[in-house]
């Protein structure tokens, strides 16, 4: 049977938004309250009008963290990239401060900006994680889109307000809750315009996603399509503020070291090494606005993205970490399975080594540690009752498939 789908919102049925269906159409508890609201009030719920409401609800729901208890969390769960941490929760903690305690800013005639982040960092070094914690814990929706699939409207493809439909299903139909959610657009740096820095030949509508993208993230009311897709005439769209929605925008922007180098006088060229020796992490750490121009971001999308911050390429011995230390570390979860069927499970040092090594010959960051500790464990797996109340040791060996696992 095919999921329930809300004819309204084109929420999906769900414990916390259930779905009433009736003998032709389908409606979902948010729009039951919302339809009961316009029915008591004898008004269409605005966004200014039940701001005052759903401030009540929202804030008790979210509990506004400090920046230090957000490190605290995505530490629990990111390995390294201590920068990135600390640059993300002193954002966020500015972004959900300037929600809740609005009355207080407005009182003083303020105004004070979003702060949007951009986080520049190889393949696999936990910048999709990064905001995936913290939406989760701050149990805040989180819509993940990809910068290369979106087109400017008219163009084949995904409109950038079908982003914004995106959050509202990951908050199953609640507009409300939508438009405090975070939205996370990875490879901005793959729609970055043609410049004369590079010669990479890119797709001429790059500049025009910017300027679509632009105008969710600087804040607006955006119409969206309530089921994604194709906005067409006469079809009803929802009203989304995207004012106090969270963007972070991630990247890899290769090449940006040698717009960095060639602002600093290093020799891009190769005559001077010792310029070209310096680790090119920590040249990318000091990138400023004006190199993302140069690489092709339009300076009003930058101007937006207030708080940038670098991460590094995943070193073997933090990949070593990834896989022992964080609350879902791959081995801590392979060790539980095991434990369920009261087989123990050890992995020798050399091992895990053996597994990072070949997780950096992959280049796709920490992102190939799990097929690679798959293709090694399924055969272990498919014998695992077989081992009841006996430890099983993964060697190097057997990492590189030259011997069968230790079992004692
Ligand atoms: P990207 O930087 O390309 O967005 P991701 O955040 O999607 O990378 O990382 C892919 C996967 O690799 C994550 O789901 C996580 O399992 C692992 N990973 C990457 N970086 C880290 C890190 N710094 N700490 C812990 N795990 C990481």
């Amino acid at each position: 049977m095919s999921q329930l789908e809300c004819d309204f919102c084109g929420a999906q049925d769900s414990n916390d938004n259930p779905i009433i269906s009736g003998d032709n159409a389908c409606i979902c508890k948010s729009c039951v309250n919302a339809a009961h609201e316009i029915m008591v009030s004898g008004k269409v719920p605005q966004t200014s009008d039940t701001e005052n409401f759903n401030e009540e609800v929202e804030a008790s729901a979210i509990e506004l963290k400090t920046p230090a208890e957000l490190k605290e969390i995505l530490d629990d769960y990111v390995i390294g990239q201590n920068r990135a941490k600390k640059v993300l929760s002193v954002a966020v903690y500015n972004h959900y401060k300037r929600i809740f305690r609005k009355d207080e800013i407005e009182e003083d005639d303020i105004e004070i900006n979003k702060s949007n982040v951009l986080l520049i960092g190889p393949t696999g070094s936990g910048k999709t994680l990064l905001a995936q914690t913290i939406a989760k814990h701050l149990d805040v929706p989180l819509a993940i889109a990809d910068a290369t699939s979106l087109t400017e409207a008219g163009y084949v493809g995904d409109d950038v307000e079908n982003v914004v439909t995106r959050l509202i299903q990951a908050a199953n139909g609640d507009v409300k809750k939508a438009e405090t959610g975070i939205i996370f657009i990875d490879e901005v740096d793959k729609v970055a315009r043609m410049s004369e820095n590079r010669s990479i030949t890119r797709d001429v509508s790059g500049e025009g996603v910017q300027q679509a993208l632009l105008k969710i993230i600087e804040g607006s009311v955006v119409n969206v399509p309530p089921k994604g897709g194709r906005k067409h005439p006469g079809q009803d769209a929802i009203q989304v503020d995207t004012t106090n929605i969270l963007f972070i925008c991630g990247g890899a922007f290769d090449g940006l070291e040698e717009i960095i180098k060639k602002k600093q006088g290093g020799n891009v060229l190769g005559f001077n090494q010792e310029k070209k020796s310096k680790n090119d992490d920590s040249i990318i750490s000091e990138v400023e606005a004006h190199d993302l121009v140069k690489y092709g971001l339009i300076p009003e999308l930058i101007g937006r993205l207030h708080m940038i911050a670098t991460l590094n390429e995943i070193s073997e011995d933090d990949m070593v970490h990834i896989l022992t230390e964080p609350k879902n570390a791959l081995i801590k979860q392979y060790t539980k399975l095991f434990e369920m069927d009261n087989v123990s499970l050890e992995f020798e040092e050399d091992a895990l080594k053996e597994i990072a090594r070949l997780a950096i010959e992959r280049k796709t960051g920490a992102r190939g540690l799990r097929s690679i500790l798959e293709d090694i464990m399924l055969d272990i797996m498919y014998d695992l009752p077989t081992f009841k109340d006996k430890t099983v040791i993964i060697t190097k060996d057997v990492v590189t498939k030259e011997n069968e696992p230790k079992i004692a």
